[in-house]
This record gives C-alpha cells, structure tokens and sequence, in this order.
C-alpha cells in the first residue's frame, strides 16, 4: 500500500500527523522534510532571545522521536523537486517516493525587499535562523529590524528586554497597522519605546551599507540609521513554486478548498503555504483546526474546515495584545469600548454585529470572552 506523504515538518506537517495518527495507527505515512525535522513551536523563536535560549534547547522532541511515537517514515534533510502527479510520485533528493495521497506543508518564505548597498539582512523563519541570529548577534549592541508589523515589533520587544537598541523601519503610519485599528496599535508606541525602541514610521530602508563592524541603511526620507545588525520582518510568501510547476492551481498560496483539497483530488495543503478558499490564515490556530479537519478526511471521514472566531495574540510583554483580525475588504467600523491602561476595540459590520476586535495592555486578557461575543 502507498503511503500518504505529508512533505514539511512544521506546525502543520507535525499537527496533521497527530491528529491521523489519533484516528488511525496503520495508515502508512512518510514525512519528507528539507530540515532536520526535530520539532519546535515557530512561535517561540520570537520571544527567546530574551530568555537567551540556545537553538537546540528550543527543540520540543527529536525527528527520530516523532517517527517512532508517530509511526512514520521520516525523511529527514530530503528536498522535494517535482511532483508527478499523473504517476503519483516525487522527485527527491533521496530518489523518488511514491504516495497514495500528498499533504503539502510546505511553510512561506520571508519577502526580500530589493535594496541597494552590500546589504547583509537577516530574517528568523526557522530554527536555523534563529541559530544564526544568535550568532550574529555575538558582540553587537544595535539592531534595525525592516518591518513593524506583527513579527517585527514581537522581535523589537524581544531584543530590547535582552540589551539591544532597537530602531524599527516601516512605511506604515504606526505598529501592527496590518492587523490592528490606529488607537490599538499606536498603544504600543510608548511601552516599547520606553524599553529602548525607536519607531521610523512611513519610511522604508533603500539602501544598506557596511560601515565598521556594522551597517548604515538610508532611508527614504534621506535620514540615516546606524545598526550592528539588520533584520528583516517585512512579511512571508507562501511556498507555491512546487505546486505551480505541478499544475496545480495556485494564487497567492496553494488553492484549497473547505476540505483543504488542491485542484488535484490527491493532493492537499494546509499550513502557511496554503490559501483556504482565498485566504491565507499564517497563524498557530488555524493551521490546528485545518489540521484536524484533513486528518478526517485522510482516515476517510467526509470534513471540512470550520473556523471559529480565532485571536491571535501579539507576544509584546511591554504591553500584551490580542487581535481579531477583520478581512481587508469587511464593511463597518472600528469602536473604542473602553480605554484604561490599554484599549479595547470591537469592530462591527453594518448589522451592528462584533466580527473583530483588537485588545492591548489590561484588556488583552479578555479574549476569549470577546471571541464568544463574535458573530462567526
Ligand atoms: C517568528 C515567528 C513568530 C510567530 N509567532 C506566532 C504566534 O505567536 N502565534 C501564531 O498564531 N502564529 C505565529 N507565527 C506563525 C506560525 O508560527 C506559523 O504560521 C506556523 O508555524 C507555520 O507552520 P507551517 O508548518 O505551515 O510552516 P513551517 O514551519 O515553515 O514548515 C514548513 C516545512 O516545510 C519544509 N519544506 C519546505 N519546502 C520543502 C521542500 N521542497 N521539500 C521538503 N521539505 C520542504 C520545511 O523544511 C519545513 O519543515 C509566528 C511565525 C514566526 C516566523
């Protein structure tokens, strides 16, 4: 009997084989993955620094310990080429594998924005990242991050509790302006600021240049900000080169549908690679609640993804945030309900209904009682 492939060891390739493995001890199952495949929580990669954690100690449980609980067959450090969907078999480093049925969890790539200069940015998207990061970090006492969104201010936080100068670059008008309504994230201005930040709003770095042991990156306003270290946090791309030069179909992510099915019965996708029904949802919960659902279907009940209110909380210590994100294109409005030390924030659709809401400082531990409030 083939095996189901699942190909990526991540938060969803890992999820999704628990979850299978909870339905169904026997269904033979290969994990291919270009990393070593030992498990982290991604997440933590943000809030470690701090904490001056080493790479291998944010390992949760070894490659070969996740085969043997998991009764998989684990290709570890294997990269995937090609899928040849019409004989169900992939191209490998390690030869080909043939698959009965193809989960890809295949992750996103952080964006490069073009820049001139000898530019040597870093981005953490992985473990090995973060090793590097460490590394690099050695003697260095400032550090610009590119990117005030989500993960650029999460690092900010993070690196300042450790020592670090932080200076953030974004052509935004304030932090998290992505995900959070002006008064919400403009609370986090000061809290960061007084841990050692400095904000350069509605700028973006144009050039980066080494000047002694550093860097000099100018910026579009002609300022200038000098740093030790440049990091990058301007966003991720899903992964969707393989899948396109499969034929399969394709947008910003890997085109899934509800029972996270791609154009191609056979093959599925969940995970940061994927576009469920035209979204992309990069974060922790969805990917478990996909998770979940596909595990059904693969043990051959008939499921489909069903997505809950699901908050996402910012790791800013300085002063907490959780965050219903609204989609870009949703009617309605942003409402203050109540400002103390934070804000909270509920966002209503034309029938007066809650379907978001940004919560920060004293506020941020509601969540889950303003998620139970949200219309779905
Ligand atoms: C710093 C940081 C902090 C975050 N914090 C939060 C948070 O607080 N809350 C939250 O909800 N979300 C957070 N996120 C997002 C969340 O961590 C991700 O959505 C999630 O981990 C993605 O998991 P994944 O399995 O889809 O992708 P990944 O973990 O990237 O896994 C992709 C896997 O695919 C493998 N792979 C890729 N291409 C190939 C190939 N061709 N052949 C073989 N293998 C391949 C890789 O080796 C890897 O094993 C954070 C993200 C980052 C970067």
């Amino acid at each position: 009997m083939k095996p189901i492939v699942v190909l990526g060891s991540g938060l969803a390739g890992y999820t999704l084989v628990r979850e299978l493995r909870k339905l169904n001890r026997d269904i033979p199952i290969t994990l291919v993955t270009r990393d070593s495949g030992d498990y982290y929580s991604k997440p933590t990669l943000s809030n470690a620094f701090a904490q001056k954690k080493e790479a291998a100690s944010l390992v949760l449980t070894a490659a070969k310990d996740m085969a043997a609980q998991q009764k998989f067959t684990l290709l570890a450090n294997t990269e995937v080429h090609a899928i040849h969907r019409e004989a169900r078999q992939l191209e490998t480093t390690a030869g080909v594998i043939e698959y009965e049925k193809l989960v890809l969890a295949i992750g996103a790539d952080p964006i490069r924005i073009p820049l001139q200069g000898d530019a040597a940015v870093l981005s953490v998207n992985d473990l090995s990242d973060y090793a590097h990061l460490r590394e690099k970090l050695g003697n260095a006492k400032t550090v610009a991050i590119m990117g005030g969104g989500l993960i650029g201010c999460e690092f900010a936080n993070d690196l300042a509790l450790a020592g670090y100068k932080v200076a953030v670059i974004d052509p935004g008008p304030y932090p998290i302006a992505g995900l959070l309504p002006e008064q919400a994230g403009r609370q986090l201005l000061e809290p960061l600021n007084n841990l050692g930040v400095s904000w350069h709003f509605g700028k973006t770095a144009q050039r980066v240049d080494a000047a002694g042991a550093g860097y000099t990156l100018a910026l579009s306003d002609q300022s200038t900000v000098s740093a030790d270290i440049v990091l990058s946090a301007v966003g991720l791309r899903p992964r969707i080169q393989l899948a396109k030069n499969a034929g399969l179909a394709v947008n910003r992510g890997i085109a899934v549908d509800e029972q996270l099915q791609s154009s191609d019965d056979a093959i599925f996708a969940l995970g940061d690679c994927a576009e469920i029904n035209g979204r992309t949802l990069p974060y922790v919960l969805p990917i478990m609640h996909a998770a979940r659902a596909l595990a059904k279907t693969l043990a051959g009940e008939d499921a489909s993804v069903i997505f809950p209110p699901m908050p996402v909380v910012v790791k800013t210590p300085a002063h907490p945030i959780a965050v219903l994100p609204v989609p870009r294109d949703a009617a309605g409005t942003w409402t203050v309900l109540a400002e103390g030390q934070g804000i909270r924030m509920g966002f209503f659709n034309p029938q007066n209904e809650m379907i978001g809401f940004a919560l920060t400082g004293e506020y941020a531990k509601e969540r889950s009682e303003m998620a139970a409030r949200c219309a779905v």
